[in-house]
């Protein structure tokens, strides 16, 4: 069985007291890796440290806390990004968040941020990881203007008109291992081609148990995927882990 998780954060403090066990109950599940995303200065530097312990197995993509984040503490990512650029899978998650945010000015701000990442991986010839809670379509439309790499919607949970406007674009998303909670998610499963899709856990964050969300997790992800497109799931694992090598350029 080969399963990837396309999107975690196993340096958050979550995991500080059983970060090796939680990364060997991923492996004796069937993970062949996976992708955390650091969101800030300090994440970034934890990230390289465990990267560093995990070579081949944990990979780092470098992006930010979207609703926090401060115009100092981009520019320290971005230049941290461009000197580890080697050992960064791709940049993000970045994007907009108006879930958050609500007032105009505070969401206008976050674009000229938002732009600079995408300028970062564009030059860097990296994919971009999205982060577009309630900001969906107005994060696809910068993207259509501005980038013209590889993208990934991640957790995305925007309507139907945008799912199929992410296909016409040859975008991908992933989903969480919680998706059926969402109407629009759902729908995305189906509207997408599966090669077009990947799944993550987005761990600690999201959980589809009472308890921690944890990349192990993937498993429960990708049978709520098989069951809803009626699909056998060692398909849907094959499938959705040669999209995360293929996407990050494993
Ligand atoms: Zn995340």
């Amino acid at each position: 069985m080969k399963l990837f998780d396309a999107h975690t954060h196993i340096d958050m403090k979550n995991f500080q007291n059983d970060r090796e066990k939680v990364i060997s109950r991923a492996k004796s599940k069937g993970l062949v890796g996976m992708v955390t995303s650091s969101i800030g200065p300090g994440s970034f530097r934890r990230t390289l440290g465990i990267v560093d312990k995990h070579r081949g197995y944990i990979y780092h993509s470098a992006g930010c806390g979207v609703s926090q984040l401060t115009r100092n503490d981009a520019d320290t990512i971005i230049s941290l990004t461009r000197k580890y650029a080697s050992n960064i899978v791709s940049v993000g998650e970045v994007g907009l968040d108006y879930h958050w945010i609500k007032d105009a000015a505070g969401r206008k701000a976050q674009e000229p941020l938002f732009s600079d990442f995408i300028s970062l991986a564009s030059e860097l010839n990296l994919p971009l990881v999205i982060h577009s809670r309630k900001a969906e379509a107005e994060a696809a439309e910068i993207l259509e203007r501005e980038f013209g790499g590889e993208v990934l919607m991640h957790c995305f949970d925007g309507p139907p008109a945008v799912a199929q406007q992410i296909e016409e674009n040859g975008w991908h998303i992933t989903l969480p291992a919680n998706f059926t909670r969402s109407r629009n998610r759902v729908e995305a499963a189906r509207i997408l081609p599966l090669e077009n899709i990947l799944l993550e856990t987005d761990g600690p964050y999201l959980s589809p148990t009472e308890k921690r969300n944890e990349p192990a997790n993937i498993e429960i992800g990708c049978k709520m995927l098989a069951d809803t497109l009626d699909l056998p799931f060692e398909d849907v694992a094959k499938q959705t882990t040669e999209n995360a090598l293929r996407f990050y350029n494993l």
